[in-house]
């Protein structure tokens, strides 16, 4: 597929597998994968697993993510986790609002802008999260909930932050529900957001910005999600925790 931007297509595993089950996941991958190089193929295991999915990573085409961080480097935080432990790991990216993460922890777009600014001052990369819940989209509000999403989740952001940063539109009814937005649904939320980006920062961070679908990706919607002009990867729930489903998806976009 010939896109202007590579493709991400990461795999958040959400709290799902023990180590070994993740090694197995792994290994698999790497075996199905090996020869990919026109995507970068990243995986989000739960942080109990990242150590050691990481040496099992190691020397292939595979990149560490986590499914959060800290906005802090160190110190009385019970139960967070900071960059530098993440960076131990080699973790390359980390996934900042998700919309479980908004929900159940109440995550606001000013921590999550404080929680970006932490993932790139210690040089990894933030996945951001937004999308609209279905009474949002209902009501027409889509548009104002993803403005207000990424305008506040990126503030204070530097440009050449932004350009390397990734963000991944999920419309939250279209997440483990099975309802995958239509690629066309898709294309209008990545070109807004796209226009957005150009508004907030400038042209040229808007062109470089990979922007990801999520939702309910499967192989057999994932080619045609990722050949709308503004669809630069995905990032997968469900369908990332077997090894065949998150293969084809990822084959099936080259
Ligand atoms: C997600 O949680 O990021 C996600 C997109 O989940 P699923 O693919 O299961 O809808």
């Amino acid at each position: 597929m010939n896109k202007e931007r590579k493709l991400i297509i990461a795999g958040n595993w959400k709290m799902n597998k023990t180590v070994a089950e993740s090694l197995d996941l792994v290994r698999g991958l790497k075996l199905d994968l090996s020869n990919v190089k026109e995507v970068d193929i990243v995986v989000c295991p739960p942080y109990t697993a990242l150590c050691e999915v990481s040496k099992s990573i190691l020397d292939s085409n595979i990149r560490l993510g986590a499914q959060n961080m800290s906005e802090h480097n160190v110190g009385a935080y019970t139960g967070e986790i900071a960059a530098v432990m993440l960076k131990e790991f080699s973790v390359r990216y980390v996934i900042l609002g998700h919309s479980e993460r908004r929900q159940y922890q109440k995550e606001s777009n000013e921590l999550i802008s404080r929680k970006a600014l932490a993932v790139h001052t210690a040089s990894l990369k933030p996945i951001v999260c937004v999308g609209e819940t279905l009474a949002e989209r209902e009501a027409g509000e889509m548009e104002k909930v993803l403005e207000t999403q990424v305008r506040g989740s990126l503030a204070g952001l530097s440009k050449e932050q932004m350009s390397e940063t990734v963000l991944a539109y999920e419309p939250v009814w279209a997440i483990g529900t099975g309802k995958t937005a239509s690629t066309a649904q898709a294309q209008e939320a990545h070109a807004f957001i796209r226009r957005l980006v150009g508004k907030i920062f400038d042209e040229t961070v808007a062109r470089r910005v990979r922007i990801q679908y999520g939702g309910s990706v499967k192989p057999a919607n994932a080619r045609e999600l990722m050949s709308q002009p503004d669809v630069d990867g995905a990032l997968v729930g469900g369908a990332a925790l077997e090894v065949r489903s998150f293969a084809d998806i990822i084959k099936s976009s080259i």
